[in-house]
């Protein structure tokens, strides 16, 4: 199970997947990438291996945005449909995520009340549709804090949104996550390996941290919205 994730000045695709392999070693059953291109978010997804989505994907789109997943299923069989990144019933956001949502089973059902179609069997699944519940009157950042309230278990999460293409927002409590930070391109992953060779300046994220991530800066705060003073990680390793 990986994150990567790419805003940039560059083609995010040929980045994100580059960065997915080198997160192999963490295992996997199925991979997938949502990025914006001409007004909309576009999900590809494969069950298999990274090769398989390599082929799915044909011609890399050009896309300075975008977040990637491989999945290590605990929720719902390895399946094109369950993996990620997943998106809510109008498309307009994409949510890549590690961990486990321990009380998916209630919130999806209440969702599923509130007049959510799940197409997944997965607990991920939810917080798209959390997130998706709460974007109508607040910005993604702010959707996004008020779905975290809900949320219990373990996750990484990367969200990108249509309609705010100029953000990758963050979110960390129990499972990793770090922010590379480039010139005029910036990154989420799971692991340093995932960017080393593109940056060696890394913030790794603490529990309840959150990121807004743009092609030139990062906001951290905790989960609340008050800022997060962090130091940069400098990272001496060769790739
Ligand atoms: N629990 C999620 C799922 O089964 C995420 C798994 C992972 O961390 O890859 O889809």
């Amino acid at each position: 199970c990986g994150i990567m994730g790419y805003i940039g000045k560059n083609e995010s695709l040929p980045v994100i997947i580059d960065g997915l392999s080198k997160l192999e070693y963490r295992g996997y059953d199925s991979a997938g990438v949502a990025f914006y291109k001409d007004g909309e978010i576009k999900i590809i997804k494969k069950k298999g291996r990274l090769a398989d989505l390599k082929q799915a994907i044909e011609q890399m789109p050009e896309s300075g945005i975008g977040i990637g997943h491989t999945r290590w299923a605990t929720h719902g069989v390895p399946s094109d449909t369950n993996a990620h990144p997943h998106t809510d019933c109008n498309e307009r956001i994409a949510v890549v995520h590690n961990g486990i949502i321990e009380n998916y089973a209630q919130l999806r059902k209440d969702l599923i009340l509130e007049g959510h179609d799940f197409v997944s069997e997965t607990d991920t699944e939810v917080i798209v549709h959390l997130i998706e519940k709460y974007y109508d009157n607040n910005s993604l950042e702010e959707a996004v804090r008020k779905a975290l309230k809900h949320m219990h278990g373990s996750f990484a999460i990367g969200v990108i949104s249509k309609d705010e293409p100029d953000k990758i927002i963050a979110a960390k409590k129990d499972s990793p996550l770090i922010v590379g930070i480039g010139k005029g391109e910036n990154y989420i992953a799971s692991d340093i390996p995932a960017i080393l060779g593109r940056t060696n300046q890394v913030y790794i994220m603490e529990d309840n941290e959150f990121a807004v991530v743009t092609a030139d800066k990062v906001e951290f705060t905790d989960f609340e919205g008050k800022p997060v003073e962090k130091e940069i990680f400098q990272v001496t390793w060769d790739p």
